[in-house]
């Protein structure tokens, strides 16, 4: 099979022409024209050697990934569904927004950590996406948004892209480095460090691998102030408990673009959404971990036996954490109307670890009380 060019970051694609016995630079004007002019046809590459062309054709080619439907909600927001093979489908979306567009990207067919309240992780694991198939929905984006929205040479549609699609990113970290660097190579997208944000789960030795390899803004997805609560809604914090998990987001700041972790917190009527649990999170993170926090109204769906914690529930909490001085915004919902909004990801899954019977069998573990006490 031809080789993917989507599949190379700069370093990766000279290595590859030099292989053909071609200089670096023609391995920049095609990665320019792959990524900033968003060709696939090597032929119409006008300024490039005749005979590199020649050598392209038939051993490489840009692999779009075939695209199985486009969803757009009435609040500008555009989902798109992609055949990634042996009934596998992936969804990237697009979310408009006065200043600035982001790009919601998948990491994985699936996820195999398997949150409680996540429908991709009750869609089960089928496997990683390649470079080139991460790359590929950036890709698309943004040169189908260019011609739609009918931008001017240069002109940008996407200059935000955050790893909060279906899967876990860093349980994904060979494929999405090479990712991330073409995001931000300025012959690629050329998209700021500040503007590429990982969302995790909290994979700790990739946390720190990605600190010293490629450091973006990092987002962790905490939903938990204490260790009980979240190992039954993130398994992963078994084994990556939640000390651990805050050494290492102090340890990345040492590196990261920004100088705060954004913690991600959904939340759940009766489960996490207490002042106490606020007030215990103020005590966990408070002058330990320079952070903000994202609280993202849980977006519910049929099998996860869960509901979004009511308005004020929300409000009081965030509340608790900003009187204690840490800046906390709510998450607008969007593209709920498609089952765009977060968490609502479920492409087409082949289920190759019974993910979805062992959440099954937890879901009597978790508690879903509703306190006497709460108000509704
Ligand atoms: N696996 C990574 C990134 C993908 S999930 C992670 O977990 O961080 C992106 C965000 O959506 C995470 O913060 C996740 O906790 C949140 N999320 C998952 N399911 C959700 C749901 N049903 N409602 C609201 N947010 C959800
Ligand atoms: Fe995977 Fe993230 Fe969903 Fe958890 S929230 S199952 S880590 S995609």
């Amino acid at each position: 099979m031809a080789v993917n060019l989507l599949d190379f970051d700069l370093d990766g694609l000279a290595a590859f022409c030099d292989a053909l016995g071609e200089k670096r630079f023609r391995a920049v004007q095609l990665f320019r024209w792959v990524h900033q002019k968003g060709e696939s046809d090597f032929e119409r590459m006008s300024d490039l050697a005749k005979s590199l062309r020649a050598k392209l054709s038939g051993v490489a080619e840009v692999r779009a990934l075939p695209l199985l439907s486009e969803h757009v909600s009435a609040d500008g927001t555009i989902k798109w569904l992609f055949d990634v093979g042996a009934g596998n489908a992936v969804e990237a979306v697009f979310i408009p927004e006065a200043e600035r567009g982001t790009l919601c990207v998948s990491s994985q067919a699936g996820c195999a950590v398997g949150c409680r309240f996540c429908s991709t992780g009750h869609q089960g694991f089928s496997r990683n996406l390649t470079t080139g198939e991460i790359v590929a929905q950036l890709w698309f984006a943004e040169h189908r948004l260019r011609r739609r929205l009918a931008l001017a040479g240069g002109e940008r549609a996407i200059d935000n892209v955050v790893m909060m699609g279906m899967g876990e990113p860093l349980q994904n970290y060979a494929a999405l480095l090479p990712a991330l660097r073409t995001m931000l190579d300025d012959h690629g997208y050329g998209l700021s460090r500040r503007r590429v944000t990982v969302s995790t789960s909290g994979v700790v030795p990739m946390i720190d691998r990605l600190r010293e390899d490629c450091p973006v803004a990092l987002a962790v997805s905490l939903h938990a102030p204490d260790d009980a609560l979240r190992d039954a809604l993130v398994p992963l914090n078994r084994k990556y408990p939640l000390a651990e998990l805050l050494d290492a987001c102090v340890r990345y700041l040492e590196r990261s673009p920004r100088d705060f972790i954004t913690f991600e917190y959904c939340m759940l009527d009766g489960v996490n959404d207490a002042p106490a649990q606020a007030q215990e999170l103020v005590r966990l993170v408070r002058a330990r971990v320079p952070c903000k926090f994202n609280l993202i109204p849980f977006n519910p769906f049929p099998a996860s036996g869960l509901l979004r914690s009511p308005r004020e529930r929300v409000l009081a909490f965030a509340r608790v954490l900003q009187d204690a001085g840490i800046v906390t915004t709510i998450r607008k919902t969007r593209g709920d109307d498609i089952d765009a909004a977060c968490g609502q990801l479920a492409g087409e899954v082949q289920d190759r670890t019974r993910a979805r019977e062992r959440l099954v069998g937890r879901r009597a573990s978790i508690p879903i009380v509703t306190r006497p006490e709460a108000p509704r």
